[in-house]
């Protein structure tokens, strides 16, 4: 796509990021086949074709964004199905994260909207606030139907919606050692949502690994990995969050680390993108695409390693929903499916597996009719696959599809550390008894 930036707006290094994205941009559509919002709406502004349009007349025009622009943008997932399918090597993620943190910047939202925004960014990426406010949206749930018929008032009533009706026990941080043959040492990014709604994820993680050969630690002074402000525009704070964890690993480096073992798929395309967030930044570029490079899924690294050995895995169904950030942000399609099935496990996969389920981070609370849409025609394709159990990868996913189908819904690493010796995922051991 031709361009018209001037030398001066080339000048600053994220809009020549950007214009270097829409030049690539050869205009095909074939993007169009593959986005969920322009399947559901049919508008091509809310294609990732319109939304590039979009954002470049934005941009290059240094237009005010309008109301309509940031309505296109604010329906996008982020879901980066448009990545897999262009041809041309758009990078969409980083043009429209640009594009989100340039609307954050000089859009002034209404009211409501920041509200829930705020509330979401003070919130989320802080497991303790996080965990006071799901108990008290656990003491409100019943204001839920209430609040769907106030104007404005969705965004909190998903919310509400979205929160467990029990909280587990904060997640351990207690560092183990590799048993049998070593491999290596890893650390294990502590997260926060699974880190307070499913703690099992990360009891499995370190149990599996350590039985794979790995010493298992958790770094100091870690924290959220960004993402969640990253994509809500709010580039400073997310810029904090990527600094603070690049100086946390670097201590681990320093110590030898073979991996940052990652549970959360978002989290994984973040950190993985931590090198290009801060390469202008002459204290911690080289870090940060070290530990980019460092960043492995814990699935990753099992496909790397192979499974410990372990008892035959119980002849159990399971559905494996591929999160859209292990997919198109990752481009781990097969291993996940490989390591279940090699476990002893019947496999399948959805049909349309490459469609996002509607979670997307904050997206299922910012918009949540277009996400429920999604969640349920997700849940119906997984069901026609008739399973026992779900297996995904994020803990968003495992959240936005668990109350839509009627058999537990876990991480892979549960599965795949049950099958090797481990305990049973808590999700299925509840059903047992
Ligand atoms: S990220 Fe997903 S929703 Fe957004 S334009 Fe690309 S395919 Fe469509
Ligand atoms: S597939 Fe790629 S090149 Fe084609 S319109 Fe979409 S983003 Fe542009």
């Amino acid at each position: 796509m031709q361009t018209r930036f001037t030398p001066q707006q080339l000048n600053d290094p994220a809009m020549a990021a950007s214009e270097a994205v829409i030049r690539k941009c050869v205009h095909c559509g074939f993007c169009t086949a593959t986005c969920p919002t322009y399947l559901m709406l049919g508008d091509e502004l809310d294609s990732p074709r319109g939304r590039i349009y979009l954002m470049k007349e934005m941009l290059e025009n240094e237009q005010q964004p309008t109301a309509e622009v940031v309505r296109h943008i604010d329906r996008c997932l982020s879901c980066l199905s448009c990545m897999t399918t262009c041809p041309s090597g758009v990078n969409y993620m980083h043009l429209v994260d640009h594009a989100r943190a340039y609307i954050e910047e000089r859009y002034d939202r209404p009211w409501h909207e920041r509200l829930v925004r705020g509330l979401l960014a003070r919130t989320l990426p802080h497991p303790r606030r996080m965990r006071a406010a799901l108990t008290m949206a656990r003491w409100t749930r019943w204001l839920g139907p209430a609040l769907d018929r106030i104007p404005h008032a969705g965004p909190l009533a998903a919310m509400l919606r979205l929160a467990p009706a029990r909280l587990p026990a904060p997640a351990s941080k207690k560092a183990a050692g590799a048993q049998g043959k070593r491999r290596g040492r890893v650390v294990v990014l502590q997260g926060c949502a699974d880190s307070v709604l499913r703690p099992e994820i990360r009891a499995a993680t370190v149990a599996i690994l350590t039985r794979a050969g790995f010493d298992v630690d958790f770094a100091q002074g870690e924290g959220c990995c960004g993402a969640l402000t990253w994509h809500l525009g709010r580039t400073d704070e997310g810029l904090v969050s990527a600094r603070r964890n690049v100086d946390a690993w670097r201590k681990e480096m320093a110590r030898g680390l073979d991996a940052i073992v990652v549970t959360a798929s978002g989290c994984g395309t973040t950190v993985k993108d931590y090198g290009f967030i801060l390469r202008d930044d002459p204290g911690y570029a080289e870090d940060a695409a070290r530990i980019s490079a460092l960043a492995r899924d814990v699935v990753e690294l099992l496909a790397d390693c192979g499974l410990p050995r372990g008892r035959s895995a119980p002849a159990l169904r399971v559905a494996y929903q591929s999160p859209c950030s292990m997919r198109h942000g990752q481009k781990i399609t097969t291993a996940p499916l490989a390591l279940l099935e090699s476990a002893g496990f019947q496999v399948s996969e959805p049909a349309e597996a490459h469609l996002c389920c509607g979670s997307a981070g904050t997206y299922n609370i910012m918009q949540p009719e277009l996400a429920a849409r999604l969640g349920d025609r997700k849940a119906e394709s997984l069901a026609q696959r008739n399973p026992d159990v779900v297996a995904t990868g994020n803990v968003g996913c495992a959240t936005q599809l668990e109350s839509r189908l009627g058999v537990p819904v876990v991480h892979t690493v549960e599965l795949l550390d049950w099958a090797t010796g481990g305990t049973m995922p808590l999700r299925l051991a509840a059903i047992a008894t």
